[in-house]
């Protein structure tokens, strides 16, 4: 059965190991609290964790009888119905979470996190965690800061990036909230347990300074820089909208219909300030019709314009990431971490 199976297989369908983790040979047994038994080999746990090798540099115990050091669960319940001559190992995981693990240290066999959601990246990261197994934590970092993830429960990557205190977590879901609006943020998930009101209050703070800064673009027009000889700048035909704030000795002031789109992109950057979406085309597209009906703006306004929010777009990502995250964790000193490209 595959992994994908096992996420949509129904409840009562009975889950068996694959034969690399059934396998004849074995000789430990991990037994799940949903009552899988995974008959696997002492030596890649060894190799994957210290903390499976320490337990197995101990003395062993009657191989009747079981081993329970990795549970809370009592050994002696689980010691009643087994009659075998392999060590038992009461896990906490369960047999997915579990599968996961070893399929990642088995050769030749990798978890597929392509059919993983959050909940079970959650517990294999847990796992990894708790047994020390340093390759397959960063396997699993990597997996949940990818877009497939951020995409779907990007707050619960957040809380998991807190909860473990995981910077390049935090940090991927930071930059990943520019793109949704400052008031998607405000509502509560359930996937937002276990992130401190500190930790939101600043990842609210960090969206709102990045607005304030992209859409300050918008307003004053110093950065694009008169020389550039843009059209919509030097147009002496059309209507003139209003100069920058920062723009006293320009000759011109900007063509009002390119003000009129700096205004609609501003009010967009506020909100959701990736340069992804306010100089798209669509955003831009109605006032540059304006434009084009001005004989003298006709002539170059697509390429200028074209070519300016090429620019725009580089000078909000430039912008946004210079803005601080304050994030403390729980437990730890104040870090201030800068959102980089
Ligand atoms: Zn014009």
């Amino acid at each position: 059965m595959s992994t994908h199976d096992l996420d949509t297989a129904p409840a009562q369908t009975k889950y068996t190991p694959p034969p690399l983790l059934d396998h004849p040979h074995a000789d430990v047994i991990l037994h799940t609290p949903d009552n899988v038994d995974f008959r696997v080999f002492k030596l890649f746990l060894s190799l994957a964790s210290p903390v499976f090798r320490d337990m197995f540099s101990l003395p062993q115990p009657d191989p009747t009888t079981v081993t329970s050091s990795l549970s809370d669960a009592d050994p002696g319940e689980h010691a009643a119905g087994r009659t075998g001559s392999m060590p038992i190992i009461d896990m906490t995981e369960d047999h997915l979470t579990l599968e996961r693990m070893l399929r990642f240290y088995y050769p030749g066999s990798n978890p597929d996190m392509t059919t993983c959601d959050l909940e079970g990246a959650r517990k294999l990261l847990d796992a990894a965690i708790k047994y020390e197994m340093d390759e397959l934590r960063r396997f699993v970092v990597e997996s949940i800061t990818s877009p497939r993830f951020l995409e779907k429960d990007p707050i619960g990557v957040f809380a998991i990036g807190c909860h473990h205190k995981i910077e390049q977590v935090v940090l991927a879901y930071a930059k990943y909230t520019l793109r949704r609006h400052f008031e998607d943020l405000l509502s509560f998930k359930p996937s937002m347990t276990g992130i401190t009101v500190e930790d939101y209050s600043r990842l609210l703070q960090y969206h709102w300074r990045c607005g304030v800064a992209a859409s300050g673009l918008t307003s004053a027009f110093e950065w694009i820089g008169y020389e550039r000889q843009y059209r919509f700048l030097t147009c002496p035909d059309c209507a003139a909208g209003e100069k920058g704030t920062d723009t006293p000795t320009w000759e011109n002031p900007p063509r009002k219909w390119w003000v009129e789109y700096m205004k609609s992109a501003g009010g967009l950057l506020k909100s959701r300030p990736h340069g992804g979406f306010a100089t798209q085309f669509s955003v831009y597209n109605k006032h540059l019709n304006t434009g084009l009906e001005c004989k003298t703006c006709r002539r170059k306004a697509v390429k200028d314009m074209r070519d300016f929010v090429q620019g725009f777009d580089r000078k909000i990502e430039e912008l946004t990431s210079m803005v601080a995250l304050n994030i403390t964790f729980q437990g730890r000193e104040d870090h201030i971490f800068f959102v980089t490209t």
